[in-house]
């Protein structure tokens, strides 16, 4: 006999199963289902691909068995089984960092907790929700020997060695006194139907019924033992189109998605020809807690002539696509096609190729109101997609949403391009971390003035870098407000007059500020504001400094251009100062209050509020 320790961290999740997460106990069965049907798919993967394997007369079962009479309830398999190093490491030990995250995502609201348990693949432990105590005695394929774990989910596990006839593993769960309604058949069945209508083995019920017989004298009232498959074991998506309704493909999304929301849209397609393929992929209404996860499941599932290949395959669509679920079954792909393979493979790639056109497509056909939840949801790995899908950027760039200048709420590009100058065909647009900040940028007030729309991009961590590389959508250039001149208001000589009447002015400031400013200018931007910042457009650096942020470096120093309005009390004023004290005060203030309405950061706070108080002081 054997005693084991858990994992540190599975006593804490066992802890949580046992006391937090009790508002949708019944998904316990889905899990060790779902546990099952994977046990099933790994071993008839081997009995097709392996010699020592082949067995023409195994057929894979899942079997449920409730027994009133000692409480428990049995969940059954005839798969690939566990021997004792297996037990240690699969039940003892989580592997993934899915129990760390699984932890620290939680919210404290159990129902929506306990839909997480599936996502986590944290499943087996969900049992403890219900049960005292768990026997799991199995034997792996090919192995002689068999083994049972027994804990009651408190810290410990024992493993002892037993005799069982056949491969695979039975879950024998003895119900805590208050959860003896899964000992009721219809209970069991409706939750079987709920989550695992469509896994692909038969689920077989086994009970007891009462059954009387003879009449009068003779009558007679006995248990008999029956047994009845639950579930409709198809592999949905080999069904024809035709004879699905949205109920269906909405159950085997249940069944797939460990959970029991909708999707938000669905696809389902076979391809036939020189090549043959079925896909059926699935947009969940909410996003994967891992999607910005580098660790993140995928969520398409491979299949080759319907024998399950691999869930853990990263390649199957590009990584932007990370959200969608579902399944690709290939008719050409070899069975024992390994990952190395799998990766340069031109059939997989056509796949591939096939199922992002379609899945795009799919999400340009969303009605408005999915397409919102779409947006709230994905529009972050879409940017992600524009940066890194160069065949399929002009669709993404149809589906991408922005804020703007001149609404509320998002909007498309066409839509912008809509309304937009078509004789010029420029998108405007201005990136930082702040929405406010930027809504009120000095820089806009000549797009306003213009009536020129400008896109306000304030996710900044992903615009920074995905939107300088766009270059064009639909002949339409994107330009940085920041970076170019501002739409005219004056001709080019009314400029350069309005310059020369306050070089004198110019030149003070830029003495002032020394090399802190590339250069100073005479505003034609500017209709409210004093002063602003802009990049100097001719330097390359400008453009990438966001980058060197993103990457972990220091931001690099980019010398700004401190642009001025002439148009402006304080600058009338400043013209006119004599006091060299007060003008250098004010020549910093300019400065510094045009990088903070840009939202950057001023090196000295300090002596900012210091000279602002100065020259307040003044002005009283
Ligand atoms: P997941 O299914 O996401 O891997 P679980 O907690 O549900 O996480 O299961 C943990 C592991 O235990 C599985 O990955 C599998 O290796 C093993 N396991 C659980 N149930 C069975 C079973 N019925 N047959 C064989 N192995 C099993
Ligand atoms: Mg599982």
């Amino acid at each position: 006999m054997a005693k084991h320790q858990f994992q540190t961290e599975i006593g804490q999740l066992l802890k949580l199963m046992t006391h937090s997460l009790y508002s949708n106990k019944e998904i316990f069965i889905r899990e060790l289902v779902s546990n099952a049907s994977d046990a099933l798919d790994k071993f008839n993967y081997l009995s097709l691909t392996d010699e020592k394997y082949k067995n023409e007369a195994w057929k894979g079962q899942i079997f449920i068995g409730v027994d009133e009479e000692d409480g428990s309830l049995t969940i059954g398999d005839n798969g690939i089984g566990m021997n004792e190093a297996d037990l240690i490491s699969h039940l003892g030990t989580i592997a993934k960092s899915g129990t760390k995250s699984f932890i620290e995502s939680l919210t404290g609201d159990a129902k929506k907790d306990s839909n997480l348990i599936g996502q986590f693949g944290v499943g087996f432990y969900s049992v403890f929700m219900v049960a005292q105590k768990v026997d799991v005695i199995t034997k792996k394929a090919g192995e002689t020997q068999a083994y049972k774990f027994t804990t009651d989910g408190t810290g410990e596990f024992e493993i002892v060695p037993v005799t069982k006839e056949s491969q695979g593993t039975i879950v024998y769960i003895t119900l805590k006194e208050d959860e003896k309604e899964f000992l009721n058949q219809w209970r069991v069945k409706e939750v079987v139907k709920k989550y695992s209508n469509h896994i692909a083995y038969p689920i077989m019920l086994h009970f007891s019924e009462e059954e009387t017989t003879g009449e009068g004298e003779n009558k007679e009232t006995k248990k008999v033992k029956k047994s009845e498959q639950i579930n409709a074991a198809s592999a949905l998506w080999t069904l024809p189109k035709s004879e699905l309704k949205k109920e269906d493909y909405v159950e085997f999304y249940k069944t797939i998605s460990h959970g029991d929301a909708e999707p938000l849209a669905y696809m389902h397609n076979k391809v036939e020809g020189a090549q043959e393929f079925t896909t059926l992929f699935y947009i969940p209404k909410s996003a994967p807690f891992d999607l910005y996860r580098a660790d993140y499941q995928p969520g398409v599932k491979l299949y080759v002539k319907r024998v399950f290949i691999t869930d853990d395959d990263k390649e199957l669509l590009p990584p932007y696509l990370r959200f969608v679920k579902g399944v690709i079954d290939s008719e050409d792909l070899p069975l024992n096609v390994s990952r190395e393979i799998l990766q340069e493979n031109k059939i997989l790639a056509n796949i591939r190729q096939n199922s992002v056109k379609k899945i795009l497509t799919e999400i340009k056909k969303l009605n408005k109101e999915d397409a919102e939840i779409f947006t709230e949801q994905y529009n972050r790995v879409i940017k992600e997609g524009i940066f890194t899908d160069y065949t399929n950027k002009e669709t993404l760039l149809e589906i991408v949403r922005y804020k703007s200048s001149v609404q509320e709420g998002l909007i498309g590009l066409d839509e912008y391009i809509s309304r937009g100058d078509s004789q010029k065909k420029e998108i405007y647009y201005i990136i930082g971390k702040d929405e406010k900040v930027l809504r009120n940028s000095p820089l806009l007030e000549a797009y306003k003035k213009a009536n020129i729309e400008v896109l306000i991009m304030d996710d900044e961590e992903v615009d920074s870098i995905v939107t300088p590389m766009i270059g064009m959508y639909k002949e339409w250039s994107f330009n940085d407000v920041t970076a170019i001149e501002a739409p005219e208001s004056k001709t080019q000589e009314e400029k350069e007059e309005i310059s020369k009447e306050y070089q004198a002015l110019t030149d003070k400031i830029k003495e002032v500020l020394g090399s802190e400013v590339k250069d100073v200018k005479i505003s034609t931007r500017l209709t409210s504001s004093a002063s602003c910042v802009v990049k100097d457009s001719s330097d390359p650096m400008a453009s990438m400094a966001h980058m060197f942020v993103q990457m972990g470096q220091k931001m690099p120093d980019i010398p700004l251009i401190l642009e001025i309005n002439p148009e402006h009390e304080m600058i009338k004023k400043l013209d006119a100062l004599t006091d060299d004290n007060l003008f250098s005060d004010a020549a910093w203030i300019l400065l510094d209050t045009a990088k903070l309405s840009e939202g950057l950061e001023l090196k000295d706070k300090i002596v900012f509020a210091q000279r602002v108080a100065h020259l307040a002081s003044k002005a009283l």
